[in-house]
């Protein structure tokens, strides 16, 4: 018998009538505005930030793998005979590759806790020990991850815990900005989380003492020179001002879309999502006083913007639910997070590969989040050490697609969406 042709998962007709140049982007990124480039700014982006978010005056850093990078360096000085990391299973493969850049530690993927961006309470329980350097809690996707269990148990084994808030620069829990509740929180500024420096991170500590020395080590760590630092702060320039200038839905198939349909045509989805990193993607040197200038700017426009989005967000998902969706993550009461997608669990991943068939090349901001659970990477293999199975951080990214929440996606295409993606 001849072998049948492999059928592509992502065909390239579709009996959809979608039109193809609008391209929306996959989360919603604040645009930037040219008035942004000119103006002064009054207040420095450290203070407003400060001020916004009742942090400690934070400290700037080249991206939010550095802040991480930065934040583990300093506990790992702390506690030199700790070496594990222990990561939710289901997050960036970045956060993995910090592990890198921070001699004598290495990467413990965890399991979540089932249908949930949480890590598991009973993985967390037999994973962490006092080999156990920090924990580190992922507030994925503008949700407002359990931070109170993972620091109970981290404390009763002497462990640190850090908060990953790349994707949540502004969501709060009982008022307070998320990175408060743990040693160490960071935000990403990187293209598509957000407020954008196209690169860029944010990371503090409650703790004056802590906070101190994560700025020392800043310091330290971001010292590469003069030279080496004043190109890779040229080429963030350019690539921030490309970005600002492609980023609308006439021009985002050029820098974004076109490129996702290509690898889906090569069924290489990890390249189509961006999910492949290397060493190389994260350089560590100063931020320059361009980019810094043009998100103070931008950052007086950044809390209307989320708050437009949660009232969107709000209306959209019981639309979500009524259609078939099992769930869409979202917050407990008194937690308010931040929307920049939606994230959509169906009921199985039969059903989620359905809704992708038909929606993922449409340009309409549908995507996935991250194509696996970290242990199924085969680029990350040699840079963990896997302890434990992880199924519910499996079945997540089996079931998940995201949404994007950008005002760009109007309430008629939402509605077409709903209709042609997540019919039976
Ligand atoms: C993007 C991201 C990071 C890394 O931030 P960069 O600024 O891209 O280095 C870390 N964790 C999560 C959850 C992210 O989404």
């Amino acid at each position: 018998m001849r072998p049948s042709r492999p059928v592509p998962a992502h065909p390239r007709s579709l009996p959809c009538s979608f039109p193809m140049r609008r391209e929306l982007p996959p989360t919603a990124g604040l645009p930037l505005a040219a008035a942004d480039i000119r103006k002064k700014c009054l207040v420095p982006f450290d203070e407003g930030l400060s001020a916004w978010l009742g942090i400690p005056l934070p400290i700037l850093v080249c991206s939010g793998t550095a802040a991480l990078i930065i934040a583990l360096t300093t506990l790992k000085r702390r506690s030199p005979q700790r070496s594990r990391i222990l990561l939710p299973a289901y997050t960036c493969p970045l956060a993995v590759l910090a592990a890198h850049f921070v001699p004598g530690t290495e990467i413990v993927p965890c399991d979540t806790a089932p249908n949930s961006i949480n890590l598991s309470p009973e993985a967390l329980d037999s994973q962490c020990d006092e080999r156990t350097l920090a924990v580190v809690v992922t507030h994925l996707g503008g949700r407002v991850a359990d931070v109170e269990t993972a620091v109970c148990i981290a404390r009763s084994r002497g462990a640190a815990v850090v908060e990953d808030a790349a994707q949540s620069m502004g969501a709060r829990s009982g008022g307070q900005s998320l990175g408060l509740f743990s040693d160490a929180g960071f935000f990403s500024l990187a293209a598509g989380k957000g407020l954008t420096t196209f690169e860029g991170g944010v990371l503090f500590s409650r703790d004056p003492e802590l906070h101190a020395e994560l700025a020392e080590d800043a310091a330290r760590i971001l010292s590469c020179s003069g030279w080496k630092s004043f190109l890779w702060n040229a080429r963030r320039i350019a690539e921030l001002l490309l970005y600002g200038f492609f980023y609308r839905p006439q021009r985002l198939a050029l820098i974004y879309g076109d490129r996702l349909r290509r690898e889906l045509d090569r069924n290489d989805e990890i390249a189509a999502v961006g999910d492949f990193f290397t060493l190389d993607d994260i350089p560590l040197h100063k931020p320059d006083a361009f980019r810094l200038r043009l998100a103070a700017n931008a950052l007086r426009r950044l809390p209307d913007f989320l708050a437009e989005g949660v009232r969107q967000a709000r209306r959209r998902i019981p639309v979500l639910l009524r259609a078939g969706a099992e769930r869409v993550l979202d917050d407990f009461p008194g937690d308010s997070g931040v929307w920049p997608f939606l994230m959509v669990l169906m009921p199985d991943q039969a059903g989620r590969d359905a809704v992708l068939s038909r929606l993922w090349r449409q340009g309409l901001g549908v995507s996935k989040l991250f194509v696996h659970a970290l242990p199924d990477y085969s680029y990350l293999a040699g840079r963990m050490s896997v302890s434990a199975d992880c199924p519910s951080a499996r079945d997540l990214a089996g079931r998940m697609f995201t949404i994007t929440n950008s005002p760009w996606l109007d309430d008629e295409t939402f509605a077409r969406i709903v209709e042609e993606g997540l019919r039976p």
